[in-house]
């Protein structure tokens, strides 16, 4: 048998322009062939399960190797073949549609890294680091005669009689001059671990040498000797596949350690898993939040069944959180599409929202089952619950029960229910108004905090970097409530409770004392003030005046005033 023929697709030289858009990301090549041949394992699978197929299927396996001098790497499969017609439909039709699917798509877009997921096409990403493509291949179906082609990437190509004598595919790059690179284990290696890393059917890739017991030497000693054993690269069965109920803890941590080897254990983990309306399985981590968190974003994996696409998840996964780690797996998720286009698609929003709901759902379940072990992870989730109530309205509107509030002066947590309680006779004036107080710096404002307290005030500890926002958006949630920061002018404005205790000293006394201090500081921008002759409490507090403390802080910063 031998045929040539010319591949039908409208564009002539649609090689050079792809290989142009996709030149940076060349490497996925392999994430495609190891996929389709994965794909062509788990076929075969399901043929022989749906009695389509008896043959033996053996240890269905793919496997990577490649040859430095001869410049080819192999990828082979045990999967279902195609046969010479196959190739035809499959390969000259299919594929090649892909790609002229691919360049219509994108022949507008100026900048490919645009492109989410960095798309690939398939059978045809081969072109992309090889100048020549051989297809060997013999097909499950009986009598089937096996089939080899060829095609140097332009539309020519060629089918011949092949020489596989049992079931599946090899694939044959004849890597191009600029490709050379890919022509290394260690090269080879890196790309499998990123992308091939959790595929379900095992990748071979080389041998390890392992030892083996060979009985005893001659003084009765135990004998080792070395064997060579597969090097299977993936692990088929990685814990987002499995049922929560399957797991215990120490799973859920290694999978962790796996992912990100130096990183400190995990604050606790979500399981994710729905088939309707969008199928969407994974593991999200809370880790523990560093004050570099920066560094610590874009740790989420996107995985498409199994097999890695991205760790781009920022239209995916709403923003306040992706400071959490773990993987995402969705066939659901366009990978073929644009940033803008993404954001608009309704599965990613319905994701998006599902992921929302998960997340306030466990903080929720926490709090619930076990508050003092919530209350000790707070300073590390603050962080996310109060980002959260910021950015989305439905994550507040379950976050109001769990978003936790501290008092300086007792250290203890409130809900905001509880804290309106706790404060509400004390802090409400004529109108029915509630006043909050808090500082951002307890060290420094701690002559206006003892001021508050002993007006019968709390005041609240609000040091976080996202306090400021979190605060104007408590004022507007809260009804009639303000917030307002414990400094100069509104220490003094308090009104005070009337049970709070009086002075002691005559009115006279106070004068006198007054005074005495006033003269010694002899300044005017300080402001005296007697408080108490409570031992436990300050005496006399001096204070600046707060816009005359401003004034000052500018001019100390050349503010030119
Ligand atoms: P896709 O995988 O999205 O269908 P590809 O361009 O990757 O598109 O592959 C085109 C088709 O070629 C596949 O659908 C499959 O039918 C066939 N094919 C590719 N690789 C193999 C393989 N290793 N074994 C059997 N068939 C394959
Ligand atoms: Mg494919």
């Amino acid at each position: 048998m031998q045929e040539k023929g010319t591949i039908s697709i409208h564009t002539e030289n649609i090689f050079p322009i792809i290989k142009k858009f996709l030149y940076s990301d060349n490497e996925i090549f392999l994430r495609e062939l190891v996929s389709n041949a994965v794909d062509a394992t788990q076929k075969v699978k399901r043929l022989a399960s749906l009695g389509q197929y008896s043959g033996e299927l053996g240890n269905l396996q793919v496997e990577v190797s490649f040859d430095e001098k001869a410049k080819t790497i192999t990828i082979s499969d045990n999967g279902l073949g195609m046969t010479a017609d196959e190739i035809k439909k499959y390969i000259n039709q299919i594929a090649f549609s892909g790609a002229t699917e691919f360049m219509e798509k994108f022949k507008e877009a100026k900048d490919a890294n645009e492109i989410i997921g960095r798309f690939g096409l398939g059978f045809y990403s081969a072109f992309m680091v090889a100048d020549e493509v051989e297809i060997d291949t013999l097909s499950y179906q009986e009598g089937a005669e096996p089939a080899h082609w060829t095609c140097d990437g332009s539309t020519e190509f060629e089918i011949s009689t092949g020489k596989r004598t049992t079931r599946g595919t090899d694939i044959i790059l004849h890597i191009n001059a600029e490709s050379e690179e890919f022509l290394s284990k260690y090269k080879l290696q890196e790309i499998l671990d990123k992308y091939a890393k959790f595929l379900p059917v095992p990748i071979k890739f080389g041998t390890n040498t392992e030892q083996e017991p060979d009985g005893e030497d001659a003084d009765g000693k135990p004998k080792t000797k070395d064997v060579e054993v597969d090097n299977i690269i993936n692990d088929t069965n990685p814990i987002w596949t499995k049922q929560p109920s399957e797991l215990k803890d120490e799973d859920y941590l290694n999978f962790y350690k796996e992912l990100y080897p130096f990183s400190e254990e995990p604050l606790f983990w979500i399981h994710l898993n729905v088939d309707y309306p969008f199928n969407l399985t994974g593991v999200l981590y809370f880790p523990k939040v560093k004050n570099d968190f920066e560094f610590q974003k874009n740790k989420i994996k996107l995985f498409s069944r199994q097999v890695f696409i991205t760790d781009e998840v920022k239209d995916i996964v709403p923003e306040f959180l992706m400071l959490l780690h773990g993987v995402i797996d969705s066939p659901d998720i366009p990978l073929n599409v644009s940033r803008s286009f993404l954001q608009a698609d309704s599965n990613v929003k319905k994701i998006n929202s599902y992921i929302t709901k998960k997340v306030a759902d466990k903080l929720s379940d926490l709090f619930k089952a076990d508050r003092a072990g919530y209350e000790e992870k707070w300073s590390d989730i603050g962080l996310f619950v109060k980002y959260g109530i910021i950015s989305e309205d439905k994550f507040y509107d379950k976050a109001k029960d769990f978003v936790l509030l501290t008092s300086t002066q007792d250290k203890k947590n409130y809900t905001l229910d509880e804290y309106k309680d706790k404060v509400k006779d004390a802090q409400t004036d004529k109108d029915g108004q509630l006043v909050y107080i808090y500082t951002n710096d307890p060290a420094k404002q701690d002559a206006f905090i003892q001021s508050a307290n002993k007006k019968g005030y709390d005041v609240l500890l609000m040091n976080s970097p996202i306090d400021n926002h979190f605060i104007s958006h408590l004022e507007q949630k809260l009804e009639k409530t303000s917030l307002k920061r414990v400094d100069a002018d509104v220490a003094d404005k308090l009104i005070k409770k009337d049970d709070a205790p009086a002075h002691v000293l005559t009115e006279e006394q106070s004068t006198q004392v007054k005074t005495i201090f006033d003269t010694a500081i002899n300044k005017p921008a300080y402001k005296v003030e007697l408080e108490s002759l409570n031992p436990d409490e300050l005496p006399v507090t001096v204070t600046m005046d707060e816009f005359m403390r401003r004034m000052k802080d500018m001019a100390a910063m050349g503010g030119g005033m």
